[in-house]
Formats: structure tokens, sequence, C-alpha cells
């Protein structure tokens, strides 16, 4: 059976990720920094309480992963944080550097552990999850928006390393996703504009072409495709699953 490690896959879309991985007969493996939401993941998945921001633990994490699996055939480096809603002139650095480093460093440094791994057994699929807030920029949202650039470049930048090892890596742009963190989203815009929650919805959703929000399996289905033989030569590639966006700015 391939095995595949997702990070921040208690819940939401790495939570998804997993059902995926598992429903086409893959070893799953989350690591999540929610103890109570790790808890209540599938009793056939291998867990670990992780954050992926501390290098320490992930170094120990990926070296769990080699003694219990021997390796690993895909890392979901999905973990992320919306960040702070506000003008460029109120984000606090601290705000934005919390943003990053659950964003871009937790996924450099699940890349960075996995490497090895992968490099030895000459083969392997790195999925990052970035947002189409890294293609088009997020008014309100700089840190989220440029961490979510960021790890394009980082993802390119392993498809290139790597590549010669047989390794792939590519990066799945999701839409504003249903769930808790875009209900908190909407909550947060509606309450700083007056609006009420549905408008806002549908401010996002009609940014679309297909004029509605991403469920989690839609971005896993693309992660378990990308991860995959049948994606054997689809490496370095950027992969919105949004519905297409036509007005990245819809000025909710
Ligand atoms: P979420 O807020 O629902 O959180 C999912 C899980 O991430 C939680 O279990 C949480 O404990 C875990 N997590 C958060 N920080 C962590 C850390 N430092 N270490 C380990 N685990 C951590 O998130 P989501 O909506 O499922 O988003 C998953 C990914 O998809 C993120 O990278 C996010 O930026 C991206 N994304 C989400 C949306 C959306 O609308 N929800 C849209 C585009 C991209």
């Amino acid at each position: 059976m391939k095995r595949v490690l997702i990070t921040a896959g208690a819940s939401g879309v790495g939570r998804a990720m997993g059902e995926a991985f598992d429903a086409a007969g893959w070893q799953v493996w989350v690591c999540d920094r929610d103890a109570s939401a790790l808890a209540d993941v599938p009793e056939a998945w291998r867990r670990s309480l992780v954050d992926v921001t501390d290098e320490v633990a992930v170094s120990g994490l990926f070296s769990e992963v080699s003694e219990v699996w021997g390796g690993v055939d895909a890392l979901c480096a999905n973990a992320g944080i919306a960040g702070p809603t506000a003008a460029i002139e109120d984000v606090s650095l601290q705000d934005w550097q919390a943003c990053l480093a659950v964003n871009l460093e937790g996924a450099f440094l699940a890349a960075k552990y996995a490497a090895p791994l992968m490099k030895a057994a000459k083969a392997g699929s790195i999925v990052v999850t970035s947002s189409t807030a890294g293609q088009y920029g997020y008014p309100f949202r700089a840190p989220y928006a440029a961490a979510k650039w960021a790890v394009i470049g980082l993802t390119k930048t392993l498809a290139m390393e790597l590549g010669p090892y047989g390794v792939r890596a590519n990066v799945i742009c999701p839409g504003a996703v249903e769930g808790p963190r875009m209900e908190g989203v909407l909550a947060r815009e509606a309450e700083a504009k007056g609006m009420s929650r549905d408008a806002v919805y549908e401010g996002y959703a009609s940014g679309t072409a297909m004029g509605r929000f991403v469920e989690g399996k839609d971005v896993a289905g693309m992660a378990v495709f990308l991860a995959s033989d049948t994606a054997r030569l689809v490496s370095g590639q950027v992969i919105a699953v949004d519905g297409f966006t036509v007005n990245p700015d819809p000025k909710v």
C-alpha cells in the first residue's frame, strides 16, 4: 500500500484529503496541532500531535515515519492559517510572521524532512496547498497572500531540485472552501463591512465561473491524482481547484 503523510490532516481540507487517500487504498498518517481533532480521525490512520512550525517536532515526525513505514510515497503539505484581515498599515509584524510561519515555513519544514526519504526511494510526490490568494493576491489579507505566493516558488524549486531523483512537486490552489474556517472569514468581513453573511458569500461565489464555494473533497481528489502514478509526469504545476476565478477581487 502506498503511504501518505498529510499535515494539518485532522480537520478541514486535510481531513478530506485523508478520507480520499484512504478510499483510494493508501495508508494515511496525519499530523495536526489540535489534539482533540486528532483524537477524532479514523482508527486506521496514524496520527501525531505536531505543530508544523516546530522544526524539532517535524524532524521527529519524519524520523518516526521512516522507522514505522520505511519511507513515504506522498506528502501533502497542507497546513495553513488565514492570518489577519486588515488594511496593510494595520498588519502587525507579529501577525505577519505568525501567518508566514504556518503557511510558508510549515511547508518548507515538511518538504525539508520528507525530501531525504523520497530521494532515497527515488520516488515521491509532494503536494502543497496554496490558495487562489497565491495566484492573484487578496486585498486585506497581505500576509496570507504573500505566504501562499511564496509556497508556489518553493514548490517549483522542489520540482526542479528533486525531479532528477524521481520526486515530483505540485501546488493546489483552492478557492474559498465551505467550512468553519471560511465561515469565520465571512463573519469577520460581514461585521467589518456592515453586510450580511450571505451577501459576503455571494460576493465571493460570484467571482467564480461556477458561482459556488469549493468543498474539501474537490481539493482532496486533486491531491490523490497528483500523488498517484497517473500523474507521473505532472510536476512543477500550479493547479487551481476554484470553479475558475473570473474576478479575484469581488469587492464584497
Ligand atoms: P482549517 O482552518 O480548517 O484547519 C485545518 C487544520 O489545520 C486544523 O485541524 C488545525 O488544527 C490545523 N493546523 C493549523 N495550524 C497548524 C499548525 N501550525 N500545525 C499543525 N496543524 C495546524 O484549514 P483548512 O480550511 O482546512 O485549510 C487547509 C489548507 O487549505 C490551508 O493551507 C489553507 O490555507 C488552504 N486553503 C483554505 C481555503 C479555505 O477557504 N478554507 C481556501 C484556500 C486555501
